[in-house]
């Protein structure tokens, strides 16, 4: 980093665990819905209603824990945190403190710095400490858009009030942006891999903040630092945090303080701006939820959980690039959603091609979902189907672009290989015997340059080759023909 400053970056991120209903209460922690249409009196805070764990959390947020490699506590407490907020029905929120549910823990991410054009220049492990993940209900939500009088008036949807988090704690353990990205996405990835979570940031059940501040390289001390909030894309975090970098390196130099402040990032402008200044530390009076029990996770409970979880992304790519001899940007890429490794794993078996499979998956096949929109399990070509037609390439029946038209025909009107190349009529002539007419006629009416061949001209071979394939209408099989035109040539 410029004049020998260097970012020092920490992340929060809550991610919104995948249950039916609320952490609390029965309600459906569906977001959304018609405005309070979930809710009931827990999640209200009315007097005298009682929080009862939702077993299913646990579950969740163990699979969270351990696909992070984390560990899950034996003993955690529920405590009260304490704050005032018209979407905060009960006055506190119930979170975790000082018995978290995950503690302690490192977490190892590929990261890449990238360069001008987004491209990756070079992945490297980097390992981050997780401080903690604790489970905690979601506040409510204020609205101030979309609804009659929203100049006069707020309003409150309590729907989400009460859905299950996992909050993710980082130590300040990340040195530029791009490192922050490459986590964030990590998380994304494995937590929904699991099943743990959507966490689809778009839709709000993934949120993560940033902690930024920077530093001269050597110093010990910790200078101010900026939260940054509201990130809703991971692009626009990772903008977000590029600003900051330059914006306080550019503030030190100039010898003007960096306020400690929350920011948000304003994407119309391509900058961060001021949310609100840092009042004095927040004191949030935690204290044990006295509720609810000391949450108990047994060994056999995490045994179970361990038991039922799939194969983890970064271990699925390994295979790929032993199994199938694949590079680390191919097998990434395939591991980058779950549905897509299947997808390719599928055909690779199916065609016991892997590489071309591979090559067919990630080029014409994410293409053709890329612009029809579709997810890949809802590609209107199966993983069946798309073998087949990779069987049918490697046994050189139909060339590489015939074979890129018929996936695009196939994707289209959902017809089987065989069928749409009967169609178009790419049967290559492979019966010998038609091809070694042709061959004969070739060398009958070439004479000449079958003497220069046989007098050592071997480029010539080429020549004969593309005589034969004129003749054929491009439907000879070229393996035929090339057998064929050396034998008869060498006579
Ligand atoms: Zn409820």
């Amino acid at each position: 980093m410029k004049n020998g400053w260097e970012a020092i970056i920490g992340m929060e991120i809550h991610a919104q665990l995948a249950t039916e209903t609320k952490i609390f209460c029965a309600c459906a922690a569906n977001f959304g819905d018609e405005p309070n249409a979930n809710t009931c009196p827990v999640c209200l805070g009315l007097p005298g209603a009682l929080p009862v764990l939702n077993e299913k959390v646990v579950e969740l947020g163990a699979k969270a824990a351990l696909s992070l490699g984390l560990n899950v506590n034996e003993t955690s407490i529920f405590a009260r945190k304490n704050y005032f907020y018209p979407d905060l029905p009960k006055g506190y929120q119930i979170s975790q403190y000082d018995k978290p549910f995950s503690s302690n823990g490192t977490l190892t991410i590929m990261t890449s710095e990238r360069d001008e054009q987004g491209r990756a220049a070079g992945w490297q492990p980097l390992t981050i400490r997780i401080e903690r993940m604790h489970l905690e209900e979601d506040a409510g939500k204020n609205v101030h858009e979309g609804l009659p009088e929203v100049d006069k008036y707020s309003y409150v949807d309590l729907n989400r009030a009460g859905t299950p988090l996992g909050e993710i704690v980082t130590a300040p353990d990340f040195r530029s942006s791009w490192q922050a990205y490459d986590y964030v996405n990590h998380i994304r990835r494995v937590l929904s891999w699991v099943g743990a979570s959507d966490a689809d940031m778009e839709k709000g059940n993934l949120r993560c903040e940033a902690n930024v501040s920077v530093r001269k390289i050597g110093e010990e001390k910790f200078r101010n630092k900026v939260e940054l909030k509201n990130l809703n894309s991971v692009r626009f975090m990772q903008k977000a945090i590029e600003y900051e970098i330059e914006r306080q390196i550019e503030a030190h130099e100039k010898d003007e303080t960096v306020a400690q402040e929350t920011r948000l990032w304003d994407d119309k402008n391509n900058r961060t701006r001021v949310m609100r200044s840092k009042e004095d530390a927040h004191d949030y009076r935690y204290f044990p939820e006295p509720d609810l029990q000391p949450l108990t996770v047994s060994a056999e409970f995490i045994e179970k959980v361990k038991s039922e979880m799939p194969e983890l992304p970064d271990a699925m790519r390994d295979r790929f690039i032993r199994e199938y001899e694949l590079s680390y940007n191919d097998a990434s890429q395939l591991v980058s959603e779950k549905d897509l490794a299947e997808y390719y794993e599928a055909t690779a078996k199916a065609s016991n091609s892997p590489r071309v499979s591979a090559n067919y998956v990630l080029g014409e096949l994410t293409r053709e979902l890329n612009n029809s929109n579709k997810p890949v399990s809802n590609s209107p070509v199966s993983a069946d189907n798309l073998a087949e037609l990779v069987k049918i390439l490697d046994a050189g029946k139909i060339n590489n672009n015939q074979a890129k038209e018929v996936l695009t025909e196939m994707f289209q009107s959902e017809k089987t290989a065989p069928e749409v190349i009967k169609e178009k009529g790419f049967e290559q002539i492979s019966d010998s015997g038609a091809i070694e007419k042709i061959v004969d006629e070739i060398i009958e009416n070439n004479q000449n340059q079958v003497n220069a061949y046989r007098g050592g001209n071997e480029k010539l071979f080429g020549f004969f080759v593309g005589q034969v394939m004129r003749a054929s209408q491009g439907q000879a099989n070229p393996k035929v023909v090339n057998e064929l035109l050396k034998e008869k040539l060498s006579q």
